[in-house]
């Protein structure tokens, strides 16, 4: 039985304007998204309307342990909507002591006040989206902020850690951009950790077929690294941020020692979590179900939602659990990996079934483990790192073709 889910993610999808590579669940509301009067604002008030009501038919469960505020923008809301979606939600479970409370904030949308204003209201920790250092790629790839906002924002989170008003603080880059080579790549990361944040999220530029970056790909314009060279970048990040005493706990993530995310670990470890708002994926009881990406779809989902009381649906999910390849997906990115036997077991497997299947898998994954970018020990599967973890599509395929390939009525 999964046990109940401790945290909680809440969808912010205002943005100014959407980013050339973005295919998030977003609305953009143009430069005067925080004007006041402006029909931006609106947007927000009936949106926040909405959360707040999907919050309030919610069924109860634990104190939660972290609280994350992603978007979209969640710094375009005003300290006091962003303080009363964290009443909203302390009410409904109540929060443990040490609450990790995490907010996405965008350097265009922030002042050093501002900050100040969110840590009053509870917020203990922020990802900052900074993306790149080069004024130049930061205009090519779509984002509102220049260099020097990106560097002011790392310096007032960074003077707050320092007071020890914020337990932690990360910043994001996007690595593989176009234009992107090695030595640009390595200057990049030199200045990211002159920031001296204690986490760094590092996310390899994906190309999503309805974006601005999409269309340019197939006409074959963008000017992206080469797999051969991007697998190059990848493992001089991972050499570089070693050597300056980070450690890579998943994929995309890098912290120094006591820094890593407890909100991400939850991600990836299988356990659940509740999600609100337009575009959210939750797992509340360890199966992911994905809230309609548009304003008018989610509407009509709460408006669904309310009258066949939620409670209800909710707790019948009790029973159900997660189906292992998922365990297994999201177990791997970690650097811990997964006890396949143990993961089997939890699933409802019996003996015979894990002796006759996990050998099975084991097959599929022959040349990965050969090659040693799948690492086995004692039962526990997990990615070398850098190579595993480069090629870990690869390996979930296996993984998924070998599921596949199971009798099984799960
Ligand atoms: S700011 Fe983030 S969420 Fe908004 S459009 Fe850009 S990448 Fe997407």
């Amino acid at each position: 039985m999964v046990a109940p889910p401790r945290s909680a993610y809440l969808h912010i999808p205002f943005c100014h304007k959407r980013c050339f590579y973005c295919d998030f669940s977003i609305i953009p509301l143009g430069d005067s998204a925080q004007a006041p009067g402006s029909p931006g604002v609106s947007s927000i008030n009936a949106y926040l309307e909405l959360l707040h009501r999907e919050i309030s038919i919610a069924p109860r469960g634990p104190a939660l342990s972290t609280i994350y505020l992603g978007g979209g923008t969640p710094s375009l809301l005003k300290k006091n909507e962003v303080g009363d979606l964290l009443k909203n939600l302390q009410g409904k479970f109540g929060f443990q002591d040490g609450a990790e409370i995490t907010m996405e904030v965008d350097p265009a949308t922030f002042f050093e006040n501002d900050l100040n204003g969110y840590v009053e209201i509870g917020i203990n920790r922020f990802s900052l989206g900074g993306q790149a250092f080069d004024d130049k790629t930061l205009s090519l790839i779509g984002r509102k902020h220049n260099r020097s906002q990106v560097i002011e924002a790392c310096s007032w989170l960074n003077n707050l850690f320092k007071k020890g008003i914020l337990r932690s603080w990360s910043l994001d880059l996007i690595q593989n951009l176009p234009g992107s080579n090695l030595s640009n790549w390595i200057k990049e990361l030199e200045q990211a950790v002159d920031t001296e944040a204690p986490h760094l999220s590092i996310y390899d530029l994906t190309i999503e077929p309805d974006t601005v970056f999409g269309r340019i790909h197939k006409k074959g314009k963008l000017n992206i690294p080469i797999e051969f060279e991007a697998q190059k970048i990848d493992f001089q990040t991972n050499r570089f941020l070693k050597s300056k005493g980070f450690s890579r706990y998943e994929i995309s993530s890098y912290s120094l020692p006591g820094h890593a995310s407890r909100h991400n670990r939850v991600y990836w470890s299988g356990a659940g979590w509740w999600g609100f708002g337009m575009g959210a994926t939750s797992a509340p009881w360890g199966e992911r179900f994905s809230r309609p990406r548009t304003i008018a779809g989610y509407k009509k989902w709460l408006n669904q939602q309310e009258s066949i009381f939620l409670e209800k649906t909710l707790s019948n999910e009790k029973s159900r659990q997660m189906p292992l390849d998922e365990l297994i997906m999201i177990g791997l990115r970690r650097r811990e990996g997964v006890h396949l036997e143990e993961l089997a077991k939890n699933a409802g497997w019996t003996q015979k079934e894990c002796d006759k299947n996990l050998k099975l898998l084991d097959k599929f994954w022959l040349n990965s483990l050969k090659e040693g970018s799948l690492l086995r020990n004692n039962g526990r599967y997990f990615l070398s790192d850098p190579r595993g973890m480069q090629i870990s599509n690869q390996i979930l395929i296996q993984m998924f073709l070998w599921w596949d390939s199971l009798d099984r009525d799960q």
